[in-house]
């Protein structure tokens, strides 16, 4: 049973305990337990394997160490069972609608049959809501309004998309005279794959006129709230945005305070509460003395706590405040240690810009050195290269780096891995190539031991030096494939092959978790931006910072040393 799975159990207890009205304290366990199993970077299978303490989790004691371990050797949970009898089907459901609370929950499913938010929605259009609560149109038009904003809640859009809209609206308001310290907080500044509600923050001499600048913006649709200080609106997508401005003197602690996560937050609050001392939004608190300490910054924030200084990107309670504890936080790779891309299409297949063009792109952005790799003819993709092409391919490139415009140009090819695991190229051919990447790009519904046993395939031949997405998944569109990631990484690793942390923003695959567990095992990694345009090199930067969230160093990343060393590795 896979983390998602489990995660899912324990939100089901802990709404179904709300349903009973158990104990608060005993319902928010369960909630934060299968947050923490959500976004656990090992597999809970592979933990029990390996013998380790299920306790470890953040949020997880004892008896749910011990619910887990049920759930995970006979595939059930009595205790889960027996809860679940109680009630009719779908009423956890409707309990993720805010305002809607286990009585109305209750009546819902029980006097009006309705299990999903869609039948509850038309059940309020055609009037029985509103007949069965005899509190007239007002509680139904509130829960309508309520499966409204839950829907725009659930609506995270990828951060691709996000991060441009919200550094327009901050380069809007920025210059406006008494603007300081304007910031995303939140998911977007812990660069989280996908983002809900954004939260901007800063301070400001003048804060009323900033407010009047932000909802009179052009890429505001709605203005939800509007005060003195502080505004929410809706931007195209649906996209909720709100913008606080703070007191100067408080700022450190507020933007700790509003980047979260949740679960990092508590941690602190934890080993606060164990120095005797109280945090909140507004600073920190001694316990004996009652004084309150306020931080202008985040820096001197973590530092009161003996901390190191924790960027965003770690804050996600996976053991980092214990480690800042010990003040050997990783040195996180950031774009300067970039030297080059290591997946980029040419306009010889389906990309927009010449190789030339490409290498005066890469040339710009400060890099040494770029992989050029086209889609293989196999693929059926338009312009795919064929074994002809390929060589005349590699001749330009060899032609180019003899005078090089832009940055040293490393021959290469995206070959398909076939459903049968095998590579659409001779090998004589493969072998002259710098670098080879190899992904799946078909037959993906195949069964994870098929699609495992495929890509290690791939993996197990000499010419592969890395495989590119992993996973295959397209954020919001493409679920990914069923693989055994556990058993890539220790293919990679034993056969000294790299995979791919692909950077274009629908992709960002391998994901955080995964590249966490990938880099701690010690699997090499590299970003490939996989762009179609000199434009889309710029993608970079999403891959450094799903890189960042997976706790990566330079030293994790074959984009970082300088060219000889990377040619090292793909000739060994
Ligand atoms: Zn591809
Ligand atoms: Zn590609």
């Amino acid at each position: 049973m896979k983390n998602t799975a489990v995660a899912k159990v324990f939100q089901d207890i802990a709404d179904l305990l709300e349903l009973k009205g158990e104990n608060p304290f005993k319902i928010r366990a369960y909630q934060r337990a299968a947050r923490a199993i959500e976004h656990l970077p090992k597999e809970i299978e592979i933990m029990l394997e390996e013998g380790e303490d299920l306790q470890k989790i953040p949020g997880v004691g004892e008896a749910i160490a011990k619910k887990i371990t049920e759930l995970m050797t006979t595939a059930k949970l009595e205790y889960y069972e027996k809860l679940r009898a109680e009630f009719p089907e779908g009423i956890s459901t409707l309990l993720d609608i805010p305002g809607v609370g286990p009585k109305t929950a209750m009546r819902l499913t029980s006097e009006l049959g309705i299990k999903t938010v869609d039948e509850l929605e038309k059940a309020i259009q055609e009037g029985k809501v509103a007949k069965l609560f005899r509190l007239g149109d007002k509680t139904a038009e509130n829960i309508r309004h309520q499966i409204q904003a839950l829907r725009r809640k659930d609506q995270r859009i990828p951060i691709g998309e996000a991060l441009p809209m919200v550094e327009e609206i901050l380069e809007a308001l920025r210059p406006i005279p008494g603007v300081k310290n304007l910031i995303a907080a939140g998911s977007l500044r812990r660069f989280r794959e996908t983002v809900g509600d954004i939260d901007l923050m800063g301070t400001a001499d003048n804060p009323d006129e900033v407010i009047q600048v932000f909802t009179q913006l052009p890429q505001i649709r709605e203005v939800l709230a509007q005060g003195p200080t502080k505004a929410s609106v809706i931007v195209p997508g649906g996209l909720q945005v709100d913008l606080r401005l703070v007191e100067h003197d408080s700022f450190g602690s507020l933007l700790q305070y509003f980047t979260g996560s949740k679960e990092h937050n508590i941690c602190l609050r934890e080993k606060g509460m164990k120095q005797g001392l109280k945090l909140s939004e507004y600073g920190i608190t001694d316990r004996t003395t009652e004084k309150l300490e306020k931080f202008d910054n985040e820096e001197d924030f973590y530092h009161r706590l003996g901390l190191q200084y924790i960027s965003p990107e770690l804050r996600e309670a996976r053991g980092e405040i214990e480690i800042a504890e010990q003040g050997a936080l990783p040195r996180l790779i950031q774009m300067s240690d970039i030297r080059g891309d290591l997946h980029v299409h040419s306009d010889w297949s389906d990309g927009h810009d010449s190789i030339a063009e490409l290498a005066t792109a890469a040339k710009v952005m400060g890099y040494e050195y770029l992989a050029i790799t086209d889609h293989s003819i196999g693929l059926g993709i338009a312009r795919g290269l064929n074994e002809e092409r390929l060589r005349q391919q590699i001749a330009e490139i060899r032609k180019l780096n003899e005078h090089p415009e832009g940055v040293h140009l490393l021959t290469g090819i995206e070959v398909d891995i076939r459903a049968d695991g095998k590579i659409d190229l001779p090998e004589e051919l493969l072998a002259e190539l710098d670098i080879v990447i190899a992904a799946v790009h078909s037959a993906m519904s195949q069964s994870e031991e098929q699609m495992t046993r495929r890509v290690l395939g791939a993996i197990e031949n000499p010419h592969v030096d890395v495989i590119a997405h992993p996973t295959c998944r397209l954020l919001g569109e493409r679920e990914p494939v069923a693989i055994d990631l556990e058993a890539v990484f220790r293919a990679a690793i034993k056969n000294n092959k790299a995979l791919e942390i692909n950077a274009m923003p629908e992709r960002l695959d391998l994901k955080d978790i995964h590249i966490f567990r990938a880099r701690e095992l010690g699997v090499k990694l590299i970003l490939g931006t996989d762009a179609h345009s000199r434009a889309q090199l710029s993608f970079m930067k999403f891959g450094v910072g799903i890189a960042r969230r997976g706790w990566c160093e330079p030293e994790h990343i074959l984009n970082t040393p300088p060219l000889k060393e990377v040619l090292a590795f793909l000739h060994r």
